[in-house]
C-alpha cells in the first residue's frame, strides 16, 4: 500500500468513526472481511492455530489477534496498544432545555477537550442506543451524519476581555443551539427514534431505553497546505493510531503470535468496564494461555507498543518544549520517554523499536516532556503493569491535541504504519536477555 492509498483510507476511517463504537464497529468489518473469526466472551472459545479472532467488549474496545501456525503458546506475543476514544461532550441523561425560544443542547465534557475549539463549530451527534426487543436488549450505533447543533460564541462587542481571556464556564456556556422552538416541539426521543428507523428499517423493538451520544465536528478529514504538507481531522487521537494498528494486523503474512488492543476511556483514566485499567486484555490472554507459569515466561519474552499521538514542536510556542527534544511534522515516530513512568519506555524497550525504524529506514524521534510541565500518560504503563511485558510508547508527531480539529503531518501516518507493519511481521523479534 502506497503513501497516497493509505491516506484515502485512513480519512474514509476517520469520517466514518465518529464515536468509539463506530469504531469498533468499522474495525471489526475489516477484521472479517480478512477472515478473522468474531468471538464472545460470554462463549466458550475453540482456538486454531494459524487464524485470526477479534473480540468487543462493551462495544467501545477491541481486541483482534492471529495465532501463530506454531501456536499460541509457543512463540512471545506482539501487542499494540491504542484507544478509540477522543475528547468530546457527552449528551445528558435531559438532552434538551428551553431557552429563549430556542431548544438547546445539553451536554456533559468528556474527557480534557480544548473547549475554545468546539465553539462555533458544525456540530454532529453520534454513538450508541440501547433497545428493547423481544424481551432481549439491543445495542446499535447510530451516526446522525448531519450538521444539527451549534455552540455560539458571545459577540465581541459584548465581550471586550474574549481575546484576553480564554476561560470557559462549562455548565453555563456550553448549551448548543438544537432546533427553534414551535408550540409543539417534538420530545428528543422521538429524534432519535426517527434515526434509529432511518438506519435500521428492519428492526422491530419496543422501547428505547439507554443511549451514550456524543457530538462531533462534521467537517471531514482534509489535506492542508500548499503543497498537502499537513492532514487535519478530528479525532486524530487517537484514530490514527487505531488506523495504522489495524492495518499492521490486516497484513497477510503477519508471523508470530499478534495482537492489537484498542481500548475505549483512555481519555478519562482507563478505569472501566472497557478501559485498559479493566480486566479485558488479561482476561483474553489468560483465556488464550491458561498456565500461568506459561503466560508469564510468554508476557516476560513478549513486546508491547503503545501507540499515541506525540506533541510535535509548535513553532508559536517552542519555549514549552524541552530545547533539547523537538519531534517535527514528517520527520518519523515519535519515542516517548518519561524517567517517572508516565510513558513506559525505557531504553531497553525503546532499542528494539529502533531496530524496526532502521530496518525500514524510518527516522525517528524523541520526546521528552518540559520539566516544568506536568506528562500525560496513555495506556503503556497500564499494560506493562499488569502484564509484566516489555513496552514502549511511540506515537505520529501532532499538533494542538485534544482539539476539535488536530494537525499531523500527511506523511506521519504511513510512517508509522511501515514500522509497525514491520513489527507484525519480522520473522523474529530481537529477544532481550532475560
Ligand atoms: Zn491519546
Amino acid at each position: 500500500m502506497n503513501l497516497t492509498a493509505f491516506n484515502k483510507d485512513f480519512f474514509d476511517f476517520l469520517q466514518q468513526c465518529p464515536t468509539p463504537f463506530h469504531t469498533t464497529k468499522y474495525m471489526s468489518s475489516q477484521f472479517l472481511q480478512a477472515g478473522f473469526t468474531a468471538l464472545h466472551e460470554n462463549d466458550e472459545w475453540k482456538i486454531k492455530d494459524g487464524q485470526g479472532y477479534y473480540c468487543i467488549r462493551d462495544d467501545g474496545s477491541i481486541i483482534a489477534f492471529k495465532i501463530a501456525a506454531s501456536g499460541k503458546e509457543n512463540t512471545p506475543w506482539r501487542m499494540t496498544g491504542a484507544h478509540t476514544d477522543s475528547p468530546s461532550l457527552q449528551l445528558k441523561p435531559t438532552p434538551v432545555r428551553k431557552s429563549h425560544s430556542l431548544n438547546q443542547l445539553c451536554v456533559e465534557v468528556y474527557g480534557g477537550p480544548l473547549l475554545t475549539t468546539w465553539f462555533d463549530r458544525d456540530l454532529g451527534i453520534a454513538g450508541r442506543v440501547s433497545l428493547l426487543a423481544n424481551n432481549a436488549l439491543l445495542n446499535r450505533t447510530i451516526d446522525f451524519k448531519k450538521a444539527m447543533a451549534i455552540i455560539p460564541s458571545l459577540a465581541i462587542h459584548l465581550d471586550r476581555t474574549a481575546n484576553k481571556e480564554h476561560t470557559v464556564e462549562k455548565q453555563k456556556q456550553l448549551y448548543a443551539l438544537l432546533f427553534q422552538s414551535t408550540e409543539k416541539d417534538p420530545p428528543f426521543m422521538d429524534l432519535l427514534l426517527q434515526q434509529i428507523s432511518h438506519e435500521y428499517p428492519e428492526l422491530t423493538f419496543d422501547a428505547l431505553l439507554g443511549y451514550d451520544l456524543f457530538c462531533y465536528d462534521t467537517q471531514g478529514p482534509a489535506l492542508l497546505g500548499l503543497n498537502d504538507d499537513f492532514i487535519v481531522s478530528g479525532r486524530l487521537d487517537n484514530l490514527l493510531s487505531c488506523f495504522v494498528s489495524m492495518q499492521g494486523l490486516l497484513q497477510k503474512n503477519t508471523t508470530g503470535n499478534c495482537l492489537l488492543l484498542c481500548s475505549n476511556h483512555e481519555e478519562i483514566g482507563s478505569s472501566s468496564l472497557a478501559g485498559a485499567h479493566g480486566t479485558f486484555l488479561p482476561s483474553v490472554l489468560k483465556r488464550l494461555l491458561p498456565d500461568p507459569a506459561r503466560f508469564n515466561r510468554l508476557m516476560n519474552s513478549s513486546h508491547f507498543i503503545s501507540l499515541d499521538n506525540a506533541h510535535a514542536t509548535h513553532p508559536n510556542f517552542s519555549e514549552k518544549h524541552d530545547p533539547q527534544h523537538l519531534p517535527l511534522l514528517n520527520n518519523g515516530p515519535v519515542i516517548k520517554y518519561n524517567s517517572n513512568q508516565r510513558y513506559a519506555t525505557t531504553g531497553r524497550s525503546a532499542a528494539m523499536y529502533k531496530t524496526l525504524c532502521h530496518e525500514v529506514n524510518v527516522p525517528i524521534q524523541t520526546f521528552v516532556m518540559n520539566n516544568d510541565l506536568t506528562c500525560g500518560s496513555t495506556i503503556g504503563p497500564i499494560a506493562a503493569t499488569s502484564l509484566g511485558i516489555q513496552t514502549v510508547d511511540i506515537g505520529a508527531p501532532s499538533l494542538a491535541m485534544h482539539s476539535i480539529r488536530e494537525t499531523t503531518g500527511a506523511k506521519d501516518p504511513y510512517m508509522l504504519y511501515q514500522t509497525i507493519a514491520h513489527f507484525f511481521t519480522r520473522p523474529i523479534l530481537p529477544m532481550t536477555e532475560a
